[in-house]
């Protein structure tokens, strides 16, 4: 086996790839960007090596760095993880080249598969179902025309060295083709510096149905079951799942045998996963093969028992694959949830900054249930604008889906992140949702089940009430501490009793509460609670049980109330007694303030240009500046006709939330 490997990327991957060599015995060498000197996976390799400044041009997709790195220290193989440099042929040639290993395929089929036209035509020859459309690049609107005629409304018109859902444009009518065209092509060129688009029939609300293979260099492959990745914000994978609602067990052979069927048509090797999209009738066509360990492979692996990083490791030292097809067996079923650094409640803006609070939930693993938390950041560490927002992948198991997903919800809430954005909230929306929760899902759920964006979740009245109750509970053991100092204010505890008013979604209720020995009683309104509780003031979570049934909320003292999370609803809550109660009538609102004349950046992010001065006349729709935030380029325009009285920033600045780029007149 290898004596030393080198991980060629960062983040949760690079942690990840690390713990299964060493586990192997391998020595690990990691590489580090300025951004990345004191990052856990810099830490827990055996050695680490800086490669250069934190843009990941200069130095995650350095590859004579990465090499130098890997002479200099002596590694025979390097993992690239995924993205990064992971499905660049160059740099799989240079290192094969150099008498080093590349921990996945040949770079032979990272050509072949990493061209959407090519991979296609490769497809339809192994034999593949693939999407009805026209395999070749679309030269001009009249070529467009006749083809989308042909295949029929809708179309998609996709960019061939597409990826991270780049350059695709659906067009539902003639009318719409000659913009579609265009500005899919503009994407194309301008995100991966080739034009070439092609065009498929675009099917409605499909779901996104991926199969794992795993091939060794003796011509073995297998599969090893799906990945169900349907709930996708655009075009991004937000929750997986192992095994697929949807699929029975022919159907799940029959892709199976495409994907293995493809896989050896192109000599592949090593991990990948052949994705596809399936239709209401369980029709299934060919989208694309990744050439590369996944970002969701966890769930697989949860549910095969599988390592794949390991067996990638041995595959690329030369081992035999040790494994039949009718050996890989699927147990239970496993979710993923991507905890993603973004402001749920403002439009998935992304989030950047310091972590001041980090705790992931217990990981766990038994016969019962699993829980495992794939991260690469800690407390106090950063979320910066160089790389990829995912702070971790969590991913439950249970015997059945709805155990998973009841695992999920109860690890979720005991997940505490603060400092940035996270869209902890609306994975728990998602798992409330009746239809997820029976497996009716597509595409498209997202942007069906939420048209107007996330806006928290309604809770039942049960668990409003129950919160309620809690939020109550809190601030009177709150009030009875600092009432209490030993020896000089004695208050006791134990049986004392409180009143209070609550405004709770900006309607009051009153309650009273009863501290007992061991269970405590609320009376909200008219309802009765009793519940148990080891909650103190220094906790950030109280955790109650109310007859037998649990629930876990987060609670935050802050001056304006107590804010309270649970499950995707949020709301900041008043306890006070009557008094004070009366004197809320002479609070005035806040009032808005008039942001009509400023331009305020909604994201961290680095100004690219500025596309306008001080005293410049401006029309609707002119482009005044844009600014790049996690690896997207996003274009202000002026809302009105107006004039720019100041501009406060220059290209090359970086800009936090709400910062004033430009005022207006
Ligand atoms: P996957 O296809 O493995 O599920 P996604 O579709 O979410 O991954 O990723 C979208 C694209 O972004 C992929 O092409 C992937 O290679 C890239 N990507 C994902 N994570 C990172 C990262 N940490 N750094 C760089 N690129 C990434
Ligand atoms: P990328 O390389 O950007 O990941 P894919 O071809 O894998 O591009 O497609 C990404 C996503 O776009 C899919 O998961 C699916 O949701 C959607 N999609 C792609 N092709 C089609 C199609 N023909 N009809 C409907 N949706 C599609
Ligand atoms: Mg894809």
């Amino acid at each position: 086996m290898f004596k030393k490997i080198l991980v060629a990327n960062r983040g949760e991957i690079a942690c990840r790839v690390i713990k299964s060599a060493q586990d192997m015995g391998i020595k690990v060498v990691a590489v580090y960007s300025d951004a990345d000197r004191y990052s856990p996976h810099t830490l827990m390799a055996d050695e680490a090596i800086y490669i250069g400044e934190s843009p990941a041009q200069s130095s995650y997709l350095d590859k004579e760095k990465i090499i130098s790195a890997m002479k200099q220290t002596g590694a025979e193989a390097v993992h690239p993880g995924y993205g990064f440099l992971s499905e660049n042929s160059d740099f799989a040639r240079e290192v094969e080249k150099n008498n080093l290993v590349f921990i996945g395929p040949p770079s032979s089929a990272i050509d072949s598969m990493g061209d959407k036209i090519s991979s296609k035509k490769i497809a339809e020859e192994a034999g593949v179902s693939i999407v009805p459309g026209f395999l070749g690049e679309i030269s001009d609107e009249n070529q467009a025309e006749k083809i989308a005629k042909d295949i029929g409304f809708p179309v998609l018109i996709k960019a061939s060295a597409g990826g991270g859902g780049k350059g695709m444009r659906i067009v539902s009518s003639e009318s719409e083709l000659k913009q579609g065209l265009i500005s899919s092509q503009n994407e194309a060129e301008k995100s991966f510096g080739d034009k070439r688009v092609f065009i498929e029939k675009y099917i409605s609300n499909p779901r996104h149905i991926e199969i794992q293979v795993l091939a060794d260099k003796f011509g073995n492959c297998v599969y090893l079951g799906e990945r169900e990745c349907s709930i996708q914000r655009r075009n991004q994978k937000v929750i997986e799942e192992a095994p697929s609602p949807f699929l029975d067990n022919q159907l799940r052979m029959k892709m199976g045998d495409q994907a293995v069927s493809l896989a050896k048509a192109v000599n592949y090797c090593s991990a990948g996963t052949v994705e596809f999209i399936v239709d209401g009738d369980k029709n299934f066509y060919f989208l694309e093969m990744n050439t590369r360990l996944q970002v969701e492979h966890p769930v697989t692996e949860l549910v095969t028992g599988l390592d794949l990083v390991e067996l990638m490791i041995k595959v690329a030292y030369g081992e035999r694959l040790n494994l039949m097809q009718d050996e890989v067996k699927l147990k239970g079923w496993a979710l993923e949830s991507r905890i993603y650094a973004e402001d749920p409640y403002r439009n998935f803006l992304p989030s950047t900054g310091r972590l001041t609070k980090f705790r992931p939930p217990q990981v766990s693993d038994d016969e019962e249930k699993v829980i495992r938390n794939d991260c690469g950041v800690i407390e106090g560490g950063e979320i910066s604008i160089y790389y990829d927002p995912m702070i971790s992948k969590l991913c439950s198991w249970g015997k059945t889906r709805e155990q998973a997903i009841c695992y999920m919800q109860e690890a979720l809430d005991n997940y505490q992140i603060e400092g940035i954005g996270q869209n902890i909230p609306f994975l728990h929306s998602v798992y409330r949702n009746i239809d997820f929760r029976e497996g009716k899902i597509s595409t498209a759920f997202i942007e069906e089940n939420y048209p107007e964006g996330f806006k928290g979740e309604t809770l039942s009245e049960e668990e409003r009430n129950q919160l309620a109750a809690l939020v109550g509970f809190a601030q009177h053991i709150k009030n009875i501490r600092n009432q209490t100092i030993s020896g000089r204010m004695n208050t006791s505890e134990r049986n004392t009793d409180g009143e209070y008013f609550i405004k709770f979604e900006d309607r009051w209720v009153a309650i009273k509460i009863q501290i007992g020995d061991h269970e405590h009683t609320v009376i909200v309104d008219d309802t009765q609670l009793k519940f148990v509780t080891s909650w103190k003031p220094s906790d950030a979570l109280i955790s109650a049980s109310f007859n037998k049934k649990n629930i876990v909320a987060n609670l935050r003292f802050q001056d304006e109330g107590i804010t309270v999370e649970y499950r995707g609803f949020l709301d900041t809550v008043v306890v006070c007694n009557e008094t004070e109660k009366e004197l809320f009538k002479f609070i005035k609102e806040p009032e808005a303030i008039d942001t009509s004349k400023f331009l305020l950046c909604p994201m961290p992010g680095l100004l690219v240009s500025m596309s306008v001065k001080d005293g410049d006349f401006i029309e609707e729709g002119q482009i005044l500046c844009s600014v790049e935030a996690m690896k997207m380029e996003n274009v202000f325009r002026a809302e009105k006709k107006g004039k720019v009285k100041k501009v406060n920033v220059a290209a090359g600045d970086s800009l936090a939330v709400d910062d004033v780029i430009i005022e207006f007149e």
